[in-house]
């Protein structure tokens, strides 16, 4: 695990942690909203910016051909990252629901038909509810939820029940950004491929805190969203299948995702071009390149028992806090604590610790249905990465025991 040492050596890396906000320290407890970008990452951006600024894939001049280098480098790292077995099955979005909107505007509309059903669980993100609610009405097609139990776990036994031949595609979230439930994916791929049933895998809030090995996981699509992983916003990717990729349409359509053009007839591009119309985020991409990078040489494995550790030392000092409930309380979890303070509305709560500086999400974050499901409206989140402390979850609890204090 890293030490107390390490992770003040790593919080220099880190330049907003720096900040002070209404003139104390910063304590930065949002993570799952999105991540702190280390100094290197803001330097990598700058270099492309300063030296090398340029468009990719069509120049033949010097600096087109390093932005483009640089662009394909990452690419080629996000691959070895997941472990994709093939660079072009690796396409550059946006983000996490770029992505999902891309696969239910191609796969989606190629694959599903009338009465056919889509799965996907109580546990998502409306990122990974909204896109296959429109192609259901779209289809006339039917979206089917995977129940949880109450602390927040998915029901397998209930899964297998819901599965028809009427099933067509499984869309599911890896871990749950606001309850923190790890879903055992592995499990649920195998039982999806048992049927023949394509699944894809919203990495959103796992990527960052767990390995993915897509070929070990056999997933068939997977997405994710660099901001969340110390990259800039505006960048993230979908991995695909190259077989399943090759016979998709294409998602947007320009420039760059074609092979030949005129007024008749046009011919798309290979993969993973044929599905990055347009001129791309190059300096994102090249960033978030860069943050896996800054990950690995920390070392992955140190970083998850660290932000674990965090997780269970968080989860004892909340527990001490009288009338706290914690939203959420799956076997499996990352680091993501959502809860509930007597009936002190969130987003009170959220106001009064930015008073003492503490940066913490208060809301359904984007997911509404399992807010429903626990009978609430609201939770608050503090959501961890490994450049947290002891000392700031000491902080945090401090400043909710004050705010009880305030109200009772
Ligand atoms: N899926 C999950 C589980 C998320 O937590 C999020 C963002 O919070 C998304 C999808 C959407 O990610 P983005 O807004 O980066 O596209």
């Amino acid at each position: 695990m890293l030490s107390t040492e390490q992770i003040s050596q790593i919080r220099k890396d880190f330049p907003i942690l720096k900040e002070k906000i209404y003139n104390k320290n910063l304590v930065y407890l949002d993570n799952a909203a999105t991540t702190q970008k280390p100094q290197c990452v803001i330097d990598e951006i700058i270099n492309f910016y300063t030296h090398y600024n340029s468009n990719i894939h069509r120049g033949v001049h010097a600096l087109s051909q390093k932005a483009t280098n640089e662009y394909e480098n990452a690419r080629c790292r996000i691959q070895k990252f997941i472990n994709a077995k093939h660079s072009e099955e690796i396409i550059f979005t946006r983000g996490a629901t770029e992505s999902i909107n891309l696969l239910a505007a191609t796969f989606g509309m190629q694959n599903i038909k009338e009465n056919d059903e889509i799965i996907i669980s109580h546990l998502e993100h409306h990122a990974n509810i909204v896109p296959w609610q429109i192609l259901c009405q779209k289809k006339n097609a039917k979206l089917i939820v995977i129940p949880v139990n109450n602390n927040g776990e998915l029901l397998i036994d209930e899964f297998k029940k819901l599965i028809t031949n009427k099933t067509k595609l499984i869309s599911l979230v890896h871990v749950s950004n606001s309850l923190g439930t790890i879903n055992p994916i592995k499990e649920i791929i195998q039982i999806a491929h048992s049927h023949n049933i394509p699944i894809i895998i919203d990495a959103a809030q796992s990527i960052q805190h767990t390995k993915i090995d897509v070929q070990a996981l056999d997933c068939d699509f997977l997405v994710a969203s660099g901001h969340k992983f110390y990259a800039p916003t505006g960048i993230g990717f979908l991995y695909g299948k190259k077989n399943l990729f090759d016979n998709m349409p294409p998602y947007q359509t320009g420039g760059d995702m074609i092979l030949t053009v005129s007024f008749n007839k046009t011919i798309f591009n290979e993969l993973p071009y044929k599905f990055e119309a347009g001129t791309p985020d190059i300096a994102g991409a090249i960033g978030l390149g860069r943050a896996i990078q800054y990950v690995q040489d920390i070392g992955f494995d140190n970083i998850i028992d660290y932000e674990n550790h965090l997780l269970n030392y968080a989860t004892e000092q909340l527990l001490q806090i009288d009338g706290l409930k914690i939203i959420g309380t799956a076997k499996h979890k990352a680091s993501v604590l959502s809860f509930s303070l007597r009936d002190i509305h969130p987003h009170d709560i959220g106001t009064l610790l930015d008073n003492e500086g503490i940066a913490v999400r208060t809301g359904h974050h984007c997911s509404e249905p399992i807010m429903h499901r626990f009978d609430i409206d609201a939770t608050t989140r503090a959501s961890f990465a490994f450049y947290n402390t002891e000392e700031e979850i000491d902080r945090l609890v401090k400043a909710l025991k004050n705010i009880i204090n305030l109200f009772y």
